[in-house]
């Protein structure tokens, strides 16, 4: 049984604990809340001792029975003094958003932390969101494609959560600004820069993403988020490069003098030749240099080793074959940076010529049949999904996981879905498995570290990213 207890029924919090890898238990406590939030507003509490009073007392209703951690939270919305409580109809959830419309309001956000009866730590952050005028029009459309949804939150919208694809792109519509909201919204809030301060000027350091196509990218999300964690004057940005000349254009482009850049799917070739120097024929970093020149690195196949060690910590030692699915450049990439530490990967490709090549460039590259995928999957003690099959929208076949011993490690490094058919078969089997965000990750913290000297918070990163995935 784990050490950590979440004292609360609400899927927002358990699912922000989730997404930071977190081991917890959830008990959620049997207190009358009603009754509790009645007499502390009879008291005459302000909103935000409120909030604490019943985050505390939820932690303790549970410490009080069972020994660990106990993670108690509360979230209340207080408006020019007064709080609102969660519509109990659609009527009402009309009658809050109203009031709330052309307004700031707060969502007071409190969480401590229990153990053996007493709190030993407290925290309450207060961010203030400040809503839209919308019209009657939207607001009616927003609460029809919100639904009954919408009456399990306070302010009667929702910011995260399962609903995200059909609610929470209207919920930020509500919004003209929302310091800390996405975090707010889970009752946890780190220490952005909110949104609305970001400030552009003269001096500010620009980084960008170049690739065709960008605009599904998941680094603007998590470069932004870190360089507002570390309160830099940066901002980066993806930039759209349709070329049959890339390498041209890119090497114009070093001659802005942007602080740095990732370049992505289908230049990465030619970011290598752009640079004045670089660590290989690929390139997914550049670096300015203060004497103007332009540095290449490639961070893919090191950021997946990374994310492998969070995974598995003991891989160096329980992984001697691979088996590689797919030989295009991510493939090639993470190959590179496992061959000096096993003694075979074996690449299975559709094509199979291209399989040859990326062989042909290790010395522990072999081929394997893409017919002959059931053998593959037998012998390897790490199996690698480094094709694009998988991928939302693109078809996922068969995959012989039935065949795999009981103790192999599977990565896919497809991201969209997190849960691919390929993890899924993995986790039927209870496999040690890994997605496609670590690498993601990992390659973007390394790159940030070329770029700034900081190494950033991956964990942070992971929350915000799950929190933006479809
Ligand atoms: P790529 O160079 O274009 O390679 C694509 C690979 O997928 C090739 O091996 C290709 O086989 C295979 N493939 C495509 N369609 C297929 C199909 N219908 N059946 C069988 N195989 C098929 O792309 P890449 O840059 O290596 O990226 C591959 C995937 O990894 C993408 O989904 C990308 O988003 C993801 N990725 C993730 C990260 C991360 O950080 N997590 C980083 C880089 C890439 P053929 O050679 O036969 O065409």
């Amino acid at each position: 049984m784990t050490d950590l207890v979440l004292a609360s029924a609400s899927a927002s919090r358990r699912r922000v604990l989730e997404a930071v890898g977190l081991s917890f238990t959830i008990d959620p406590p049997r207190a009358d809340e009603e009754a509790a939030k009645a007499s502390l507003r009879a008291a005459g509490l302000k909103p935000r001792d409120q909030a604490d009073a019943l985050a505390e007392l939820k932690a303790l209703s549970i410490s009080r029975r069972r020994p660990g951690f106990i993670i108690g939270a509360d979230q209340m919305l207080a408006i020019e003094g007064e709080v609102l409580d969660k519509p109990k109809d659609m009527a009402e959830a009309r009658a809050h958003l109203m009031r709330l419309r052309g307004k700031t309001h707060e969502l007071l956000s409190a969480a401590v932390v229990a153990r053996d009866g007493a709190i030993i730590w407290r925290h309450i952050e207060t961010p203030r969101l400040t809503m839209r005028a919308f019209s009657d029009a939207f607001l009616d459309d927003y609460l029809e494609q919100a639904g009954e949804a919408v009456l399990s939150s306070v302010g009667a919208y929702q910011l995260e959560g399962p609903w995200r694809a059909i609610v929470c792109a209207r919920g930020w519509r509500l919004f003209l600004c929302a310091r800390h909201a996405a975090f707010a919204a889970s009752g946890f809030s780190p220490r952005t820069r909110d949104c609305c301060a970001m400030t552009i000027t003269g001096a500010t350091k620009v980084l960008a993403l170049i690739g065709d196509p960008v605009s599904h990218s998941l680094s603007p999300i998590m470069h932004n988020g870190w360089i507002a964690d570390y309160g830099l004057d940066a901002v980066y940005v993806a930039l759209p490069l349709q070329s049959d000349s890339a390498e041209s254009e890119i090497r114009a482009f070093c001659r802005f003098g942007l602080a740095g850049a990732n370049v992505t799917v289908p230049h990465k070739r030619e970011a290598a030749s752009a640079a004045d120097r670089s660590e290989g024929v690929v390139a997914n970093v550049l670096r300015w240099e203060k004497d103007g020149s332009v540095s290449g690195f490639n961070t893919d196949g090191l950021g997946f080793l990374d994310a492998l060690s969070e995974t598995a910590p003991d891989w160096k030692t329980r992984v001697r074959r691979v088996l590689m699915l797919g030989a295009g450049g991510a493939a090639s990439a993470i190959a590179e940076a496992l061959g000096p530490h096993v003694d075979t990967i074996h690449f299975a490709n559709r094509t199979q010529s291209r399989a040859d090549a990326a062989a042909d460039a290790l010395r522990a590259g072999r081929v394997l049949r893409w017919d002959d995928l059931e053998r593959g999957f037998g012998a390897a003690d790490l199996i690698v999904q480094a094709t694009t099959l998988g991928m939302s929208g693109s078809p996922s076949p068969n995959w012989p996981m039935h065949a795999a011993k009981p103790s192999a490690i599977c990565a896919d490094i497809v991201y969209k879905p997190l849960e691919t058919p390929f993890l899924a078969a993995a986790r039927a089997r209870n496999l040690v498995s890994m997605d496609g965000l670590g690498m993601l990750i990992h390659q973007g913290a390394r790159a940030f570290e070329l770029w700034f000297g900081v190494k950033p918070d991956v964990q942070k990163a992971r929350a915000r990213l799950i929190a933006a995935l479809p």
